[in-house]
């Protein structure tokens, strides 16, 4: 499906991002995968870049060295994000400020270093990483939502942009996804097994999303396949959001 096309993925390293670089592969694509730490490809298809999704000059480097090594960028993937706890008393102007740079104008900051290259595409497609969080009243979320939410509008904003140079603009929105993050996360929990189940029985489906399933999203949404699709986000959520089902018991 990906054939001859080049991706980007911010936050390539683990998680999301990772299953989206394998799938990517996998698929026929070459990837250029941006992180802080991109680790050692060990695969001609796989260029690491040590970049930071808050430093424009080391996006725009990035996407110089990925044109030179695969020959342009096609695909972008805004995956790369950071996680924030609490409700609005919990977090500082420093940290509001630090977790918005990275999960908001860090998507802008991206696009803006690829667009040159997109603009030379005939497969161009940007996949944003928003969160079921951009929708839902989640409890001590207040700063993560506002910044997922902001993903989602600009999904909108940029699509309606780009559309009349050909290039889409969609977004993911994932429920609870079995990553590192995910993991983190537990282990500060009193009791993480149960705090495991209680996430997962959030989810109609009755378990966590995979990573691998929020990438084969991705990977639609990226792809040719999806070229009448764009300004529209995709939940990967296992019915969290639109299902309203008896309470069980
Ligand atoms: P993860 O922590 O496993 O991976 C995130 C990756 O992003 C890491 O490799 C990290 O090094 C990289 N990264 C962080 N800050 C960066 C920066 N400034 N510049 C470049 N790279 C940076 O997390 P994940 O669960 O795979 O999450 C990926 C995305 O999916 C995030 O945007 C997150 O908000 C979103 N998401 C996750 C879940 C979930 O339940 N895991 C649910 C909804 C949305």
């Amino acid at each position: 499906m990906f054939d001859g096309l080049v991706a980007v993925v911010t936050g390539g390293g683990s998680g999301i991002g990772r299953a989206c670089v394998e799938a990517l592969v996998a698929d026929g694509a070459r990837v250029g995968v941006f992180d802080l730490d991109p680790g050692a490809p060990d695969d001609p298809r796989v260029h690491g870049v040590r970049a930071d999704v808050a430093d424009r000059a080391s996006l725009i480097a990035g996407m110089e060295s990925v044109a030179e090594a695969f020959g342009g960028v096609d695909i972008l993937i805004n995956n790369a994000g950071i996680s924030a706890v609490g409700t609005v008393e919990d977090n500082d102007d420093a940290e509001w400020a630090r977790v918005l740079d990275v999960n908001v104008t860090g998507v802008t900051r991206t696009t803006a270093a690829a667009l040159p290259y997109l603009r030379r595409s005939e497969a161009a497609a940007i996949v944003n990483v928003s969160s079921i969080a951009a929708g839902a009243g989640l409890p001590k979320r207040a700063l993560y939502s506002a910044s997922k939410g902001a993903v989602h509008a600009l999904t909108l904003a940029m699509a309606a942009d780009l559309v009349g140079e050909g290039i889409r603009v969609n977004c993911v929105a994932p429920g609870t996804v079995d990553t590192p993050w995910v993991a983190r996360l537990l282990a500060k929990a009193d009791d993480p097994q149960a705090e495991k189940r209680r996430l997962a029985a959030r989810q109609p489906t009755g378990r966590l999303v995979t990573a691998q399933e929020v990438a084969a999203a991705v990977l639609y949404l990226a792809s040719p396949a999806a070229g009448a699709v764009t300004g529209m986000s995709l939940a990967v959520d296992g019915g969290m959001s639109g299902l309203r089902l008896p309470a069980r018991g």
